[in-house]
């Protein structure tokens, strides 16, 4: 069986088509600049290299017709016939209460997706147009939704509901609703079966750091919190989002700085973060580099970010009263051994302490902790695309 994983972004399109016999990948791609002047498609057919294809992409249908030509190409695609194609999974940011799980895409939930555009204006429409463009090429396959909040549907209400009137939770659902839950919920499989126990007898704080970071508690494989909340702009400052700051900034910088609601909201998620603090840059790489060299604006931003992360760690294991482990994942989590080091040094209370040479490891799987900590520390490369297949298998 072959299932097609589709997440389309506002200007993107990238995809993985996934032999779920042994759940190889048969060939993955993206398509960028799409309705700019030129636009590319990147694909690569498993073992072959890497095809550009550069021309100008008006919009998300001609995309999908794309991705699909490239998969059907004689000399570098990886299908006889488009029928090959069992199902098709899409990525979906914003779920609203509407959906704990994935679900199969019907008429009914396009309507609810639609309402929930309200709640993620700038991801959600991407999602439809990639959903619309994909049925109307595909109209006979079989299609399902996997939605980032959906796994966190199971926080408790004292958990998501904010401390303002609670009509605003009722009239405009205003709420904490969490994002990155496909990622969280396959690391927190992957590390249940690392630590050869049963989910539901574990405690684990999940950290989803990369452009965009979250950190969950994940009590007995449900997740109980997750530090983004209403949007993805809470929680840690992340590459160029602010994350938490005191409301009141808000108002006082648009005063200051003569600022529109489309300004502010642009200001907050595009010039903040890392790169707002340390004026360097929004890549871990570029500030890595300039905090070796001495740059003290890179060297506290790194610093404030590993702050933060150790604050959440340190409120989840709070929340679930206990911590048996702690799992990095993301770009930066699967890659950073600087800022796993710096998240984890002084954590000996909670029972975390890393082996500095387990440490070194870089984008795989791995047991990092220290033999005599007993609280463990993983590295755990998520695979969204992989879960977003398998759900998709499930449901059809
Ligand atoms: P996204 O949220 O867009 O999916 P990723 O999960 O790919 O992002 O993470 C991107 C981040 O990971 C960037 O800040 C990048 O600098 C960081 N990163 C990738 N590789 C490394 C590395 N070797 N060392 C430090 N940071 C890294």
């Amino acid at each position: 069986m072959k299932v097609l994983v589709i997440n389309c972004g506002s200007s993107s399109l990238k995809y993985q088509l996934f032999d779920m016999n042994d759940k190889s990948v048969l060939a993955k791609g993206l398509v960028e600049r799409i309705g700019l002047e030129e636009g590319t498609l990147k694909h690569t057919p498993k073992g072959m290299e890497k095809v550009v294809i550069s021309e100008k992409i008006p919009n998300h249908k001609v995309a999908v017709k794309m991705m699909l030509d490239a998969l059907l190409d004689e000399n570098y695609g990886v299908l006889k016939s488009i029928s090959e194609i069992s199902a098709v999974g899409h990525r979906v940011v914003h779920g609203g209460e509407k959906f704990s799980g994935s679900v199969k895409i019907t008429d009914e939930v396009m309507a609810v997706l639609k309402e929930c555009v309200d709640l993620a204006p700038l991801h959600n429409p991407p999602n439809i147009i990639g959903i619309e463009a994909t049925k109307e090429l595909l109209p006979d396959v079989p299609m399902v939704g996997v939605f980032d909040t959906a796994f966190h549907q199971t926080m408790p209400e004292y958990a998501y509901i904010y401390g303002v009137p609670y009509e605003l939770y009722k009239k405009y659902g205003v709420r904490r609703y969490g994002f990155h839950g496909t990622s969280h919920r396959f690391v927190s499989a992957e590390a249940a079966k690392m630590l050869n126990k049963p989910i539901e007898e574990l405690k684990l704080v999940t950290l989803h750091l990369g452009n965009g970071s979250s950190i969950s508690a994940v009590k007995n494989g449900k997740s109980i919190d997750n530090s983004m909340g209403f949007t993805p702009l809470e929680g840690i400052l992340m590459g160029t989002r602010c994350g938490n700051i005191d409301p009141a900034i808000v108002p006082f910088i648009m005063e200051k700085e003569g600022l529109s609601l489309d300004e502010i909201s642009n200001y907050l998620n595009k010039k903040c973060g890392v790169y707002g603090v340390s004026g360097v840059s929004s890549d871990f790489r570029d500030l890595e580099e300039a905090a070796i060299n001495g740059n003290p604006r890179a060297q506290l931003a790194l610093q404030i970010f590993a702050y933060q992360a150790k604050k959440f760690i340190g409120s989840y294991a709070a929340a679930m009263n206990g911590l048996d482990a702690i799992v990095f994942t993301g770009g930066i989590g699967e890659n950073s051994y600087v800022v796993r080091n710096m998240i984890c040094e002084d954590m000996e209370y909670f029972g975390i302490k890393i082996d500095e040479e387990k440490n070194k490891v870089r984008g795989k799987q791995a047991d990092i902790s220290s033999e005599d900590a007993k609280t463990k520390v993983l590295v755990i490369p998520t695979n969204e695309e992989l879960m977003i297949a398998l759900d998709t298998v499930a449901l059809v």
